[in-house]
């Protein structure tokens, strides 16, 4: 037996050990209270935001689901806001809008692209000053008719700053997003009841506008949707995915590119949020800080044990040192293959890993499809 494959062995095994620990921890927690004072009756006034770039395909259909909300229609309004898309989106836009009069929808256009994140803050600096809520939501996200109003809810207690929803799998995606889903989604809301979780969704972001007021828009580089609602949880707010908001996205273009993208902010988030929320002095000390900790670190080292543990047993199979030992961990690492769980679970590490390389590399996480 050689130490080179008994130091493996032991990276691997807290590679899967500390996320285990935690996640059979969280699985307890899910099913405890919100400790919140949840509201039906609170009816804030909403403004739901769609940024858009080349989305002819999803957009006539995201108007139509959003048209189909049960909340009432007099505290709904709606802003698409195209970043100079070359494709039909705007005539879609314009023909929706002639064929539904009574719809409060407000279309705004720029000639000249900046993005979606600097493209939704210059939104936010123009709403109408009543506007208590917003939602942030993805063209090629499809929400449950009730989305708007289960969510709007929990703002009625005052310690809630940030909701987002629950992706559910399209029938006909493929399985490893659908395993990745179901499993996430559970942890997320097990955070959320918690405190917080750092995670959020572009599908369905909502966001209370005082809280912006109060701690200015989070204009930094590489701001997304997940940072945005660390940032809020941060400041003291409670950011949680509910699991009666939930919302379908159809799976489009490269999987690799979109896994590596989710990464990439992922990584960004990690890396940068805490210490934005230092910096502008609006830091407060709850227990998202024990949550934020050990996601950061299953996001940015983590992974690394897993390539560490299994590198230094490949060294021994082909030196022929350890070889028995490292061969046999390597093949059952190999076999549980079949298992889409973990799966999932290694090509998210794989994601990860890349991302961070590119991390150091470059902060550009400029959207392509
Ligand atoms: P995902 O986050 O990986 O799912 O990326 P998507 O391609 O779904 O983009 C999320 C949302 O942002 C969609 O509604 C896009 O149309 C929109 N979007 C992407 N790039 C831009 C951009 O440059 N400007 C604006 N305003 N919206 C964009
Ligand atoms: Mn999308």
């Amino acid at each position: 037996m050689s130490i080179l494959s008994v130091l493996g062995l032991i990276l691997v095994g807290l590679h899967f050990g500390i996320p285990g620990v935690y996640f059979s921890y969280l699985r307890r927690q899910v099913n405890r209270s919100w400790n919140l004072h949840a509201d039906p009756g609170y009816l804030p006034m909403v403004v739901v935001i769609v940024p858009t770039y080349n989305e002819e395909e999803m957009i006539v259909r995201k108007l139509d689901n959003l048209d189909e909300q049960t909340y009432p229609h007099d505290s709904l309004s709606i802003i698409v806001a195209d970043d100079a898309s070359e494709d039909k989106t705007r005539s879609l836009i314009d023909g929706w809008i002639q064929a539904h009069p009574k719809s409060h929808l407000t279309f705004m256009s720029q000639q000249k692209r900046t993005g979606k994140m600097p493209m939704v803050l210059s939104v936010l600096k123009k709403l109408d000053p009543k506007t208590e809520l917003i939602i942030l939501t993805d063209a090629d996200a499809f929400w449950n008719k009730e989305a708007v109003s289960n969510g709007a809810r929990y703002f009625a207690d005052p310690i809630v700053g940030v909701v987002t929803g629950s992706i559910q799998y399209e029938e006909h995606g493929d399985s490893q997003e659908k395993t990745y889903r179901g499993f996430y989604n559970i942890l997320r809301v097990a955070e959320s009841k918690i405190f917080a979780t750092p995670v959020h969704n572009g599908p369905f972001l909502a966001i209370r506008m005082s809280a912006f007021e109060k701690f200015g828009l989070p204009d930094f580089a590489g701001i997304d949707d997940s940072a945005l609602g660390s940032f809020m949880a941060f400041a003291g707010l409670r950011a949680i995915q509910v699991d009666d908001v939930s919302v379908v996205e159809p799976s489009r273009g490269s999987l690799f590119r979109r896994k590596t993208r989710r990464a990439n902010r992922l990584i960004l988030n990690f890396s940068n949020t805490r210490k934005n929320a230092e910096r502008l002095g609006l830091y407060k000390r709850t227990s998202f800080e024990q949550i934020w900790r050990m996601e950061s670190w299953l996001h940015l080292f983590n992974p690394w044990l897993l390539l560490l543990g299994a590198l230094l047993m490949a060294v021994d199979v082909v030196s022929g040192r350890g070889f028995r030992l490292a061969l046999l961990s390597l093949t059952v690492g190999l076999v549980l293959f079949i298992l889409p769980l973990y799966r999932t679970w290694i090509a998210q590490q794989f994601y990860l890993i890349v991302a961070r390389l590119r991390s150091f590399v470059t902060h550009d996480i400029t959207w392509r499809r």
